[in-house]
This record gives C-alpha cells, structure tokens and sequence, in this order.
C-alpha cells in the first residue's frame, strides 16, 4: 500500500469516489480512497432508490441539486458510457391545505432559483398517469427535469474515471485512526498500513460521526434505518412513469425492473447500525402503496433490503472544514440525498482542497459551526 498520499478519502460510498474522481479531474491526482468494505458503495449508497429530485424547502438544497442535475445530465458523455439518468420527473401529491401552502411556497423559492416546476390539479395528473388514485389529493407539484439514476452506474463510471486519472482505490481497508500533531493532521492508520497525509476527507456516510471521534470531533449524526421493496413486473406500469412521493404518508414509489419500487413512510425507529429488513414494516407500507395505486393489490414482492440513512438535527449535510484540526474536512450526513447530491458535493470539495474555498456554491450555510447558533439552523422541510 501507500505510503504517502496528498489526499485520502475515509469511505468508498458515493460522495468519496465522487470526491476522488473531482481531485483528479482538477489535477490533484495523489489521493487515495480506503474503504473497509470489500466493494466500493457497499454501505448506504448500494441500499438507495436512486432518486434525484431538485424540489427541496431550503435555498442551499435546491442549488446542489440543480448543479448536481447539470452533472448528471451530461454523465454519461463526460464518462463515455451508457444513459444512466431518466428525467422522468417525480411528482410530489399533496392532501392537506397545509402541505398545499408551504409547497406552493417551496415553488415560489425553486422558480426564483430558475427550476422549472408546475403545480398541478389531481385532474391534470390522472391525465399523465391514470393509474393513480386522486380520491384525497389536492394537488400535485411536477419538476419534469427530475428523476432516477441506475446508481451502480454512476458510481463505476466515477470509480473507473478517477483511477485512470491516477487515484487509488483500497478495498478491505478500515481506517482504525487518524494521528494530529501541532493541530494539523499527519497520518491515517489502517490494519494494512499507515499513510502519510496531510489532507484526510471524511466520507464515511453513517460511520462518520466515529471518524470524527479519531480526530476528537463530535459530529452530530445518526444512522437511521430505511427499507425498501420492489414488487415482481406489473405489465401497466409505462417506462415513463415519474418518481411519486405521497407526501402525507411519505410512500414513494417509481417503476424498477418492471416492477415497483417503493419505500418510506416508516415510523422513526431507534437509531442504530443494523440493516436487517424488518418484514414487519411491509403491511403498512403496502396498503399506503395500494391506497395511491389498486394496481398493484395482487403484486407479489420480490425482494427487500434495508440501509442507513445519515440524519443531522436539520436533515442537512456536513460539509468543509472543522474548527481546531486543520486538514480534516467533513462531507457526511445526507439523510435521504446524498445520492442526488454527490455530483456537487464532489465538485466542491474538490474546490475547496485545491483552491481553499468552494466556488460553485457558497457551503457556509452547512458548516459544523452553524449548530452552535440556533438562528443558523434552517432544516429542510421536504424529507422523506
Ligand atoms: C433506503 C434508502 C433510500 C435512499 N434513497 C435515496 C434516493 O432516492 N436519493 C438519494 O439521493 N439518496 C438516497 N438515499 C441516501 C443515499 O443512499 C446516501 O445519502 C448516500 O449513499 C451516502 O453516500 P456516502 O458515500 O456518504 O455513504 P456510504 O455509501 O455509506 O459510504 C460510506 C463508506 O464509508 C465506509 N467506511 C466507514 N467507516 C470506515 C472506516 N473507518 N474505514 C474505511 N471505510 C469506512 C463504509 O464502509 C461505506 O462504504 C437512500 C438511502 C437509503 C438507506
């Protein structure tokens, strides 16, 4: 292994290698991706549902996605593979007077922004998807430039382009500790070796608050688990069909291998680790799915599986620079949208390490130092 690297990225999930891949590109090609796991995304950026989504509550969201969108659109030229992003748009229904007002205020904010997005009457919907039951909606927002990506997809093709640019990716690495000396990092240590350092990324995803603790940092982030299950192939679902998320029960759903991918509207359970499915989940979340589709009453499941996702106290990430260590940087808790966002999140980091700040967009509204000052905060309001 290594002996000394400019950069090493902790986690080989979807924002490290988009991170890898974004040095790289910018010329900083002496990094060095250490996964412990013994394939890259192996952790929660294998469990998502791939969605990409620019309909967000906060200012700060909006723009990563619409960047990340910019990136994702033009993916597959810049890695010379195959479409791996359908903008089949994703549909947020909505059934209370109150979700009405603060999504047409959230539309307000997106369109100031540049996003296109319409709000739709329940007619207007049924009319691009009959199958959809409208009974108690009132209204539906519509971006049609959001969507899904074939996840494994991006990844690989980040993967593939940041070791031909000279970046080393090691597998079944974990990262045991980091060494600080005069407040500056120096060294990470593995079981396989130690690397001399002077810049360490923390991507660790749900694992980062632990890395954090290396270094003597409390991050605030916890894992929560999510599920999802996809139903066996239902012949009326068209390849067109956007991602739908039902906003009052949080069941999500969008058309996976011919069948039905659906997710959300879990209870909170207790934060932890485990990602055990919880079959036990399936009944309530099927009857949500039913309610919004009859279609799918006699689909039969055919799979299901469980991932974490990274919750901060308000559902936003963690990125820059940490007060006392100088050179360990922080791009972790995602909650649902580390996915959608890694492109971006790649991209300025990468700025960040080469040109000591990020130019794309201004990240000081998710800097650890905002949860020391109650009036910094401002959650998202549109999780799942
Ligand atoms: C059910 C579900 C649905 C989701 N749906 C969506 C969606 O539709 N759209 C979207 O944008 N996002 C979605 N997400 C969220 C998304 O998957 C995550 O935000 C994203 O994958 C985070 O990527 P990451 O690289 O930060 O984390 P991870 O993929 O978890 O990567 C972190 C890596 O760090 C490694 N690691 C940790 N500690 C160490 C160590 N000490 N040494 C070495 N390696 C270490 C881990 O093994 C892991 O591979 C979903 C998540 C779940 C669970």
């Amino acid at each position: 292994m290594i002996k000394v690297s400019d950069v090493v990225i902790i986690g080989g999930g979807i924002i490290g290698i988009s991170i890898a891949y974004h040095l790289a590109k910018s010329g900083c090609s002496n990094v060095v991706v250490l996964e412990k796991e013994d394939l890259i995304g192996a952790g929660s950026t294998s469990k998502g549902a791939g969605g990409i989504r620019q309909q967000f509550s906060t200012e700060i969201n909006i723009r990563l996605s619409m960047e990340s969108v910019k990136i994702f659109e033009r993916f597959a030229d810049e890695m010379g593979c195959e479409e791996v992003f359908y903008q089949n748009g994703y549909l947020f229904l909505l059934s209370t007077e109150e979700e009405m007002k603060s999504f047409k205020k959230n539309v307000e904010l997106q369109r100031d922004l540049g996003l296109e997005v319409d709000i739709l009457s329940p007619d207007e919907m049924r009319a691009m998807i009959p199958f959809i039951n409208t009974e108690d909606i009132l209204g539906v927002t519509f971006c049609r430039s959001d969507g899904y990506a074939d996840i494994d997809g991006v990844l690989q093709g980040f993967a593939r382009e940041a070791k031909r640019l000279g970046v080393k990716i090691y597998l079944k690495t974990e990262v045991e500790g980091i060494e600080v000396e005069n407040g500056r990092v120096c060294k990470v240590r593995t079981r396989r070796g130690d690397i001399e350092t002077h810049t360490v990324i923390n991507a660790g995803g749900p694992y980062s608050a632990i890395i954090g603790k290396m270094v003597g940092i409390d991050l605030p982030i916890t894992p929560f688990k999510r599920q999802i299950f996809v139903t066996e192939p239902l012949d009326f679902i068209p390849d067109s069909m956007p991602m739908i998320i039902d906003f009052h029960t949080k069941f999500y759903c969008r058309k996976e291998s011919g069948g039905l991918l659906m997710g959300g509207g879990e209870k909170k359970e207790s934060s932890g680790f485990d990602t055990n499915v919880d079959w036990g989940v399936l009944e309530s979340l099927v009857e949500k799915g039913i309610h919004r589709i009859p279609g799918i009453k006699d689909a039969r499941i055919k799979k299901g599986w469980a991932g974490l996702y990274s919750i901060t106290l308000d559902f936003n990430p963690i990125l820059g620079k940490v007060p006392h260590v100088e050179g360990f940087v922080c791009a972790v808790g995602f909650s649902g949208h580390g996915f959608m966002h890694s492109p971006i999140v790649g991209k300025l980091i990468s700025e960040l390490i080469i040109d000591g700040e990020a130019s794309t967009i201004d990240i000081s509204p998710l800097s650890i130092n905002r949860f020391e000052d109650k009036d910094r905060i401002i959650p998202e309001e549109n999780v799942i």
